[in-house]
């Protein structure tokens, strides 16, 4: 290709030829197919040798690419300029300038122009702008003075960037001497990343702009220093001859915006913190250590300001070698709340904040810096700390109701005593420290006697105040070493974690009881009960927490079983009555099929005059292997069951056929039958009793029922509804055991009743306990008061029957008239005592 084909005219052929810069021509390849000799000089190749070179083979290694982007770019028509080292042909390289310009043919690019630039030339020429502008500056006095005094640092540059002159101000920034600065390129005082970012706003200053821009630097001990640097161009005839850097140091204004954005970093922090759930004593530390390191204090401290009892409740030291009793801190506190000038001996600033806790003021949140330390508070500082007193609050309040929420996990809501997760944890402590310790850990389960009857009776309020009173008096027993819990409706559980040995045990036991039956004050009622308690000891009796409690409570159904108000040791046997409770009821069924009980007959006699007026029918079970089983025996067990009810049938109807063959003797007898709780409580009780009356021929007026205290009293609307309904059929009822429950007389005077059997633990105490006897006396005025008539059980002695027939009571039963003995002896009883009575 020839550079005539290119272009036709001749007048840009002497362009080409004779321009003092390097021209050449390339093919869209890049290789070279026409040179000027300005180009052949530039590069000190001969034309024959560049022609057909491609032009990368003049550009360093890391300058090929930039060489093929401008080739590709250049090919799409567009003009670039770039700088670029070429390498001479002696080796050196030469800064160049080089401009491109796509060649068109037929509006199509066919080739590129390149023409080369010298820039040691215009670097040299820099040098003299430079000269001048030193020239210039020196002349100006003036503005010398403004350079010298100027608070900011002013740096004077040439155009290469080299320090021509600085001010004292600029120097102080980094500490240097001047001769250190003046002769450098202001390059060298930059931190290596800073230096290609810095270079292009020094040459947007050369090009007549004015710019700012952030610089990091460092001092001379190597102190990283941050200034802004604005590039002020310096004219002299319309041309840029150096450069003013005017450097302001920000290295303090920086670590201040850094203070604010850790400051509300933790701020931040603080309120994810607050906010978080597992808000713990450690959270509300980590709160007042993170205050005072941002306030720069010493103390910190939350104060619990209940006026009569203000205390320190949590505190942070920096230091607390120096350490105080918290006195001055209350009193800082107190002054905040008085919103007093606050101020202590011991501490400078202080600053206080009230804290409040679901809405109720709760204490202080205070922050005081040790004396003589100089820390001062800014108005920024008292927002932080209420804005912390808030998150505080926020965190206390969720404190205080997930310790709440452990009281619900962990304690009885009703009596306040731990409950029984609680009593196990206590429990496994107790005998893990017995292990060491070599002593005893006893347990003691506790059920209130007959409790159910009161809440049916009185309500479940009066239930609940008894159980309290019952707490507090479990409580006063046991002191501060054992734990009494409530572990249901009437159970309460009491540990005693350190014993040495079974005497100190029962004596204990002997107390509570004691103590549990003292008569307890409900409104106007008085009520009276017992408990029955079981005991089990480790290691005797169980090795974990849940053994002794459940052998504890084994223990404890013997005792009730043994007649309340009683406590039992444990025993391996004692398991056996409850194993046995469920194959007796198979026993009990296959005994009433087979026939196996009788009934026995135990007389009463009218006190006035000896004579024989009733008979008490008393089941007995003859079993074929163990002999006579008393009632005690199965009478539970067939209750559960509910046997109890087909049994009681059986008892009335034999009791009833065989009274009315003594009903020929002795006309009126009275047939006295006990009713158990779940028979009286039976649907059809009346048509039951009717039924077996009428198979009897048995008239319902000889008939006397016997139920407890306990049945009498409960559902108390129920129960005199099924009293009346039996006594219209003409039965009488009589309230058997009186005395052993907790019913008062003028309680049972609601209740449509006939006859007060009076129990015979008091009747024993007649001639030896003249309490006792008090009780059997006012008893039996008072029973008559309200109509009853009295019996009494249990008579043994002549001393009991005269005392008896004395007071006036009406009827006698007991071993001092006749045991309980079968029909034929007791038809023999009634023929003699008929006989007796006749002659
Ligand atoms: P309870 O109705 O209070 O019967 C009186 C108990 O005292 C009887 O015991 C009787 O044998 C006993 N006893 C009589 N006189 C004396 C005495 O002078 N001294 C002493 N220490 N005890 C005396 P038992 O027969 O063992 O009956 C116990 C309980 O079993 C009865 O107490 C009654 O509640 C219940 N029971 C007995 N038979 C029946 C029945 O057929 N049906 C129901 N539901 N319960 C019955
Ligand atoms: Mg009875
Ligand atoms: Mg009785």
């Amino acid at each position: 290709m020839s550079i005539s084909r290119i272009s036709p005219d001749v007048h840009f052929e002497s362009l080409f030829a004779e321009n003092p810069q390097g021209v050449g021509a390339s093919d869209c390849a890049g290789n070279l197919v026409a040179v000027n000799d300005a180009l052949c000089a530039m590069s000190g190749y001969a034309r024959e040798e560049l022609l057909g070179r491609h032009l990368r083979s003049f550009a360093p290694e890391e300058g090929a690419q930039i060489v093929e982007r401008s080739l590709t770019e250049t090919m799409l028509g567009r003009s670039l300029t770039f700088d670029f080292n070429a390498i001479h042909r002696s080796g050196a390289v030469t800064e160049v300038f080089v401009t491109t310009l796509p060649m068109y043919r037929d509006h199509v690019v066919d080739g590129i122009y390149f023409i080369f630039q010298d820039l040691s030339d215009r670097k040299a020429a820099k040098r003299l702008i430079a000269e001048q502008a030193q020239e210039l500056h020196d002349r100006n006095r003036g503005f010398r003075s403004l350079f010298q005094q100027n608070p900011d640092g002013v740096l004077a540059l040439d155009c290469d960037g080299t320090i021509l002159d600085v001010n004292d101000a600029c120097l102080r920034i980094g500490n240097y001497p001047r001769d250190a600065v003046v002769g450098r390129s202001y390059k060298d005082f930059l931190a290596g990343a800073e230096i290609a970012r810095t270079s292009s706003f020094f040459e947007r200053g050369l090009a007549g702009e004015s710019v700012s821009s952030e610089i990091g630097s460092a001092s001379i001990d190597g102190q990283p220093r941050t200034c802004v640097a604005t590039m002020i161009p310096q004219f002299s005839d319309g041309r840029v001859v150096g450069i003013y850097a005017v450097i302001q140091d920000i290295t303090q204004r920086k670590k201040d915006q850094l203070r604010v954005e850790t400051q509300s970093q933790r701020i931040r922090e603080l309120y994810l913190m607050a906010t978080s759930g597992n808000y713990s004593d450690s959270h509300v530390m980590t709160t007042l250590m993170m205050g005072c390191r941002l306030l720069r204090m010493d103390v910190a401290a939350i104060i619990d300001y209940t006026p009569d009892r203000p205390v320190v409740e949590a505190r942070f030291e920096v230091d607390s070698s120096g350490s105080d009793d918290g006195i001055e801190l209350l009193a800082l506190a107190q002054a905040v709340l008085d919103s007093r000038e606050v101020g202590g001996a011991r501490y400078g600033a202080v600053i206080g904040e009230v804290l409040t806790v679901a809405g109720e003021r709760y204490g202080v949140l205070l922050f005081a810096s040790r004396q003589g330390r100089g820390t001062e508070i800014e108005e920024t500082d008292r927002d932080l700390v209420a804005l912390m007193a808030a998150l505080l609050g926020g965190a206390l309040e969720r404190r205080r109701a997930r310790a709440d929420l452990r009281t619900l996990a962990y304690f009885d809501t009703l009596t306040g005593l731990p409950n029984r997760v609680m009593f196990q944890e206590r429990v496994r402590d107790a005998i893990e420290n017995a292990q060491s310790q070599f002593c005893r850990v006893a347990v003691l389960f506790f059920d209130l006697d007959r409790f159910k009857d009161i809440n049916d009776t009185l309500g479940h309020a009066h239930g609940d105040h008894l159980l309290q009173l019952v707490a507090n008096r479990l409580l006063s027993v046991v002191g501060d070493q054992a734990t009494v819990a409530r572990t249901g409706g009437d159970e309460f559980i009491v540990l005693l974690p350190d014993c040495d040995g079974m005497e100190s045990i029962r004596v204990v036991a002997e107390r509570l009881l004691h103590a549990i039956d003292d008569p307890y004050q409900l409104d106007d009622y008085e009520q009276f009960i017992t408990a029955s308690i079981g005991i089990a000891v480790y290691p005797e009796d169980g090795k974990t927490d849940l053994a002794l409690i459940k052998n504890a409570d084994i223990a404890m159904y013997r005792a009730k079983d043994r007649g309340r108000n009683a406590y039992q040791f444990y025993t391996p046997t004692l398991e056996a009555p409850i194993q046995m409770r469920l194959s007796q009821e198979k026993l009990l069924r296959r005994a009433l099929e087979l026939d196996e009980f009788r009934v026995y007959y135990q007389p009463e006699v009218r006190l006035s005059s000896g004579a024989v007026v009733g008979l008490e029918a008393l089941v007995r079970w003859h079993h074929p292997k163990s002999g006579i089983i008393y009632p005690g025996q199965f009478i539970p067990s067939a209750e559960i069951s509910g046997l109890i009810v087909q049994l009681g049938d059986w008892v009335l109807r034999t009791a009833a056929r065989q009274t009315h063959e003594w009903h020929k003797h002795i006309p009126g007898l009275r047939l006295a039958v006990n009713l158990s709780a779940r028979q009286f409580h039976q649907p059809d009780l009346r048509s039951r009793i009717a039924q077996a009356l009428e198979q009897a021929d048995f008239d319902p007026s000889h008939l006397e029922l016997e139920i407890t205290e306990t049945v009498a009293m409960s559902e108390a609307a129920q129960t005199v509804a099924i009293m009346r309904d039996l006594k219209e059929s003409g039965m009488h009822i009589a309230v058997d055991d009186f005395g052993t429950g907790y019913s008062s007389l003028s309680y049972l005077r609601h209740f449509p009743l006939d006859v007060l059997k009076i129990d015979q633990s008091f009747v024993a105490g007649i001639g030896t306990e003249p309490n006792d006897e008090t009780i059997v006396k006012t008893v039996i005025a008072m029973a008559h008061s309200l109509g009853l008539e009295v019996v009494a059980e249990g008579v043994e002695t002549q001393a009991q029957f005269d005392f008896l027939r004395e007071h006036d009571c009406d009827r006698a039963q007991g071993y001092f008239i006749s045991a309980a003995v079968p029909a034929d002896a007791a038809d023999a009883f009634l023929t003699a005592s008929a006989q007796g009575l006749r002659s």
